[in-house]
């Protein structure tokens, strides 16, 4: 893959449009809940300020769906970005257009603008050529340092890269490069874990890394499908019937280890009657919501004598305090192992964050659906896009 990275670009006085994920969790009055996503771009601006670029970020914020919503302006994310940074983050009203090829005249070298959110316009989500030459005609080169949107051919993303030389940004090529890692060379044992709701959402992750992975550990909603699939009672438990077939074929291969016992519940409730139950003995009327202890216990062995980890969603309804056990137990699992670890995004972040161990994992990927898209398989459109403008460009820088 022959992509430009941002020492490719020579950067002094240039101005440098960087897409980036401020995609952040708001409370209803628009304040922001999580900054952890502007923490992450940190290092890259403080490159660019140390360049002496002149730096123009952009984003997008919720699903304006094309319309302006005042709650989604980016007032409050230029604000939490100034007070983190400790230096001014020029705000307009706009995001294109003669009056913000204007405003970007005013920046000087090392200073920084935010542009509005991108998805108040409806040609973004389109992928539409104009927007993107609208958006390139703000600066000379361009960055794409969002890995949490590169799965989707958006303007911002893809049509832009054809307009002015592109490159991946620093937290983008270290997602390539570490999810590149675990597709290519893994160190083994390499044990993948994967949970949450639906196995149809991570079935091309699941073939693609059996061919690397040495035992994938299921767990969450999934894990009912598999054991249905295997003929058992899984009462009122969350299976996808229409994957039953999908699983049954999954399981020939000894590499998909299912948990032995499960949590279940009266009824999907925070104060749900819970009981332990082995996976034989799920009551008709029950319904599974976290793996059980000697599955836990069976997990964390495993997960100790790994040398690379890959962790992708929850191992039970862990909004529930209840059932949080089993993905609180493998979080801290997955935390202490001596193995290269590696979580992919969503949920499973939330949960390590909870715990306040997510400055234990080596990397931590900013992108959910991006990650289980790149592992499995799949080209990324806005990876593709910086490909081709490198042979766009390559000879002109
Ligand atoms: P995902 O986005 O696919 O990682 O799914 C995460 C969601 O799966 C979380 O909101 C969990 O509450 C949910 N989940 C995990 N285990 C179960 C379960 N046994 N039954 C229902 N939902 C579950």
């Amino acid at each position: 893959m022959s992509l430009f990275t941002l020492k490719d670009f020579h950067i002094t006085n240039k101005k440098v449009l960087v897409r980036v994920d401020f995609n952040v969790p708001l409370n209803e009055k628009g304040l922001v809940l999580n900054d952890s996503r502007i923490r992450k771009s940190l290092d890259t601006l403080n490159y660019l300020i140390k360049h002496k670029a002149r730096i123009i970020l952009m984003s997008h914020l919720g699903r304006p769906k094309g319309k302006v919503i005042p709650k989604l302006k980016m007032n409050k994310v230029a604000e939490r970005l100034s007070e983190i940074l400790k230096k001014d983050v020029m705000k307009f009203h706009d995001t294109v257009g003669p009056g913000m090829v204007k405003n970007t005249h005013k920046l000087a070298a090392g200073d920084i603008m935010l542009l509005e959110n991108l998805r108040f316009y409806e040609e973004e989500t389109k992928d539409s050529k104009a927007f993107a030459k609208e958006l390139a005609s703000l600066a000379d080169f361009y960055v794409n340092d969002a890995f949490g949107a590169s799965h989707r051919a958006h303007s911002s993303v893809h049509a832009i890269t054809r307009y002015i030389p592109g490159c991946a940004g620093p937290l983008l090529e270290k997602e390539i490069n570490t999810l590149t890692l675990l597709l290519q060379e893994p160190k083994k044992p390499f044990i993948v874990i994967l949970g949450g709701a639906k196995v149809s959402d991570k079935i091309g992750v699941i073939n693609n890394l059996l061919k690397k992975a040495d035992k994938i550990l299921i767990g969450g909603a999934m894990m009912y499908t598999f054991l249905k699939a295997k003929g058992l009672d899984t009462g009122l438990s969350k299976v996808e019937d229409d994957q039953l077939k999908l699983a049954k074929k999954l399981l020939k291969n000894k590499k998909i280890i299912l948990p032995t016992d499960c949590i279940i519940a009266d009824r999907f409730d925070e104060d749900a009657k819970a009981d332990s139950v082995k996976v034989e003995h799920i009551e008709s009327n029950w319904l599974g919501l976290d793996i059980g202890p000697q599955t836990i216990k069976d997990f964390k062995k495993i997960i100790k004598e790994a040398s690379t980890v890959f962790w992708n969603g929850p191992m039970g309804v862990f909004e529930f305090k209840k059932f949080a056990k089993g993905t609180d137990e493998i979080a801290k699992a997955v935390a202490a192992s001596k193995a290269k670890t590696i979580i992919g995004g969503g949920e499973s972040v939330e949960a390590l964050e909870k715990l306040k161990l997510d400055h234990k994992i080596d990397h931590v990927s900013t992108g959910g659906g991006a990650a289980l898209e790149f592992l499995e398989g799949k080209t990324l459109p806005a990876i593709e896009a910086l490909e081709d403008s490198y042979k766009r460009f390559k000879d002109e820088i």
